[in-house]
């Protein structure tokens, strides 16, 4: 008896004692939350099997180009990959019209460049949806007249929230859906 109530004790203080399992939620990486954003490629009509790799390709002064070029003609739509916010619509020497868009956490920024014209009416704060027109494929700041494109970069958000210096990554395993004006 006195035998039997000790086992049972024993028992207890080991149910009782045991740490709960209890797996806390892992931080997602950087390429499963991407993937998890199910993006599309900013060029209406275009498939992610026709995107050409053109990430590490050479540029000017020794950079990589550390983006992609997707070639369209000029007037082409021009997409959201994700949903997200307008982070800034401006022109510059290099990109020449150009938009920011953060996506709905603020963790990446997705950066087009060289385009014809901006939606009208667009501006920094606008939500977007994936899949809407932000602008039309075109030649401005240092793109080729001859070879309209869109140059899109993605990038981890810079420190601080400076957008315009995060870190690049290649969107090419993350471009996972056709063109597709919603
Ligand atoms: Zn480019």
């Amino acid at each position: 008896m006195h035998r039997r109530l000790l086992i049972l004790s024993l028992l207890l203080t080991a149910a009782c004692g045991a740490p709960r399992v209890e797996s806390a939620p892992r931080p997602a990486t950087d390429a499963d939350y991407l993937r998890s954003r199910d993006l599309m490629v900013p060029v209406q009509g275009v498939k992610p099997s026709e995107l050409r790799d053109t990430y590490n390709a050479p540029r000017s002064g020794g950079r990589a180009h550390l983006a992609l070029d997707i070639l369209a003609k000029k007037g082409t739509r021009v997409l959201s990959v994700d949903d997200g916010v307008i982070l800034r619509i401006t022109d510059n020497e290099l990109g020449g019209k150009v938009i920011y868009i953060a996506d709905p956490s603020r963790r990446f920024v997705y950066y087009y460049a060289h385009l014809d014209e901006w939606k009208y009416g667009l501006k920094a704060g606008d939500k977007v949806k994936r899949g809407q027109l932000i602008g039309s494929v075109g030649t401005t700041g240092n793109a080729p007249k001859d070879t309209p494109h869109l140059h899109f970069q993605l990038m981890r958000m810079g420190s601080g929230g400076r957008y315009w210096s995060g870190t690049p990554i290649n969107p090419i395993p993350y471009l996972t859906r056709t063109g597709d004006e919603r």
